[in-house]
């Protein structure tokens, strides 16, 4: 056995094994990332993302570039065939996390700013043209790797598959994928316009024409997104150049445009029934998959990483049990699953709307949920039914510091407090490394509404609100039961 057992290993360098890889190095955890191919993937399948995501981000310092390399989306419509708006959603500046709730991107470019900013972690070791053909469950997880010059094997303390649709770690551990019965093909267009012409720029259609279903999304900087169901029978085969160019001609033609590329997906609805086997893990796309209608499954996978990092940190410095491991599926699963009901259900809403154009009637079979993304359904937090508690906590800027809450509180569990904090609560909290904020800005009027005091986990989720010193000091003890946070 070679000598160096890594903390975690992540087989898959995509988007969410970049995103997971700069988290936990970034941890200062010691990470081995491995892909089967070299550099970023060159096609742009992820335009999306949003506010959570931006979080996220944060914590590896490249929001401010990724949303300088965006687009702020301000409208989305559901169209007749003729462009009329049935219905539109307005999107905010910003939201409550302080960030532009929708942003479009160029997935090359956003995975290169990822893979640019892990550069500067040294305990980062990044294998690429590295095939991962073997692992075994073992303490320490072993992953044997093929190479065109030379096999080898690295070790792990965890592993985490972030090998996407058709992964390999997904197999291994004999995780089955639960299929939601929404197969359609359609065929998804990349194109650059070269000159300025006169086309939305930051309004996104859904245009539910009853002779084809077509989305239109403005990229970032020259880039448009188009997507064109199939119709019956049809194939890509079908899709001569020519027929391409009549598709998109109400927006760009060949003398202002350039096409990228011209490919079918099968757009698909599964999640898997498992996504841990012991010290082995899945995430991303090799957990759940979603057509793309919402614009969010690197994000739900963004946020399968975001939920394991903080977990796998605390396990491994040996400040929370391995039980703690167990909440990972039971808070992501729920929200993943409900993720895919509202992307299957968007592609249903645009049925609906074009059955109206012909007169016929069309009920979407999936189920709603409101546009909100859920709270954590089970896992680790209070009482929840205040609306608040198990949802993302905001995000503000502290006057004194420069600096916002989330940068303030880093990884740390935090406590927010309207009132001054009696010494001997204040002891606890630092020997539990908790930090403490004493504010009372009107943004968090909502939260202090019976309560003085605010615990936010590491990943910003609101974990529990106390009235009195009292239930804070039982708050605490629940936290200190869970994680081992006196050091
Ligand atoms: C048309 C389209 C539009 C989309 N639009 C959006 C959107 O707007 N917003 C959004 O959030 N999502 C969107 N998505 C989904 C998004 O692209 C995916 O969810 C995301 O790319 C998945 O990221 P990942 O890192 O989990 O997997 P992937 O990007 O698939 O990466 C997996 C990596 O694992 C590597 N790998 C696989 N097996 C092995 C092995 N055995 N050994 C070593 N390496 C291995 C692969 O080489 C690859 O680099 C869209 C998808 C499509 C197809």
């Amino acid at each position: 056995m070679s000598d160096k057992i890594f903390d975690i290993g992540i087989i898959g360098y995509g988007p969410v094994g970049a995103t997971l890889s700069g988290l936990l190095s970034s941890l200062g955890l010691s990470v081995v990332v491995i892909d089967k191919n070299k550099g970023v993937s060159p096609t742009a399948r992820a335009i999306n993302t949003d506010s959570e995501q931006l979080r996220t981000f944060n914590f590896l310092n490249i929001t401010t570039e990724v949303i300088a390399n965006s687009r702020k989306l301000k409208k989305v419509h559901f169209t007749d065939s003729e462009f009329n708006p049935y219905s539109t959603i307005d999107i905010p500046e910003k939201d409550k996390l302080g960030w532009p709730p929708t942003l479009l991107f160029y997935q090359p470019e956003l995975e290169t700013i990822i893979r640019s900013n892990n550069l500067n972690y040294k305990n980062l070791k990044i294998l690429e043209n590295a095939e991962a053909v073997n692992i075994q469950n073992t303490n320490p997880v072993q992953i044997d790797i093929k190479n065109n010059r030379k096999d080898s094997t690295v070790y792990c303390k965890y592993l985490v598959g972030c090998d996407g649709a058709n992964s390999f770690v997904r197999k291994y551990i004999k995780a089955k994928l639960i299929d939601f019965g929404f197969d359609q093909d359609w065929i998804v267009i990349d194109a650059h316009t070269t000159k300025q012409i006169d086309i939305s720029k930051d309004e996104a259609k859904q245009i539910c024409d009853p002779n084809r279903l077509k989305t239109y999304v403005p990229g970032r900087r020259n880039h448009k997104r188009f997507e064109f169901k199939l119709l019956k029978g049809e194939t890509k085969k079908d899709f001569s150049n020519k027929k391409i160019w009549e598709l998109l001609s109400p927006w760009i033609n060949k003398n202002n445009s350039k096409i990228e590329r011209a490919v079918v997906y099968k757009f698909h609805a599964c999640i898997a029934d498992k996504w841990r086997d012991k010290n082995i893990f899945i995430a991303g796309d090799a957990a759940h998959q979603m057509p793309p209608f919402l614009g969010a499954g690197m994000g739900t996978g963004i946020r399968d990483a975001f939920n394991l990092a903080w977990k796998i940190y605390l396990i491994i410095k040996g400040m929370a049990e391995e039980n703690l491991l167990e909440t990972y599926q039971q808070e992501r699963e729920p929200h993943a699953n409900w993720t895919i009901q509202q992307a299957k259900l968007i592609g249903q809403m645009m049925e609906q709307f074009s059955y109206r154009e012909k007169g016929e009637k069309y009920v979407p079979s999936s189920k709603g949920y409101g546009e909100v993304f859920p709270h954590l359904t089970k896992g680790y937090y209070g009482d929840p039914s205040d609306g608040l508690i198990a949802t993302p906590f905001c995000r503000f800027d502290l006057d004194h510091s420069g600096k916002d809450s989330d940068e303030y509180f880093g990884w740390n569990f935090g406590l927010i407090s309207k009132k001054k904090l009696p010494k001997e609560i204040n002891l606890i909290l630092k020997k539990m490394n908790i930090k403490v904020l004493s504010v009372n800005d009107n943004k968090l009027k909502n939260y202090f509404k019976e309560a003085n005091y605010l615990l936010i986990r590491p990943d910003k989720y609101l974990f529990s609100r106390s009235k009195t010193n009292s239930d804070l000091k039982k708050a605490l003890s629940e936290l200190e039961n869970q994680f081992s946070l006196i050091t």
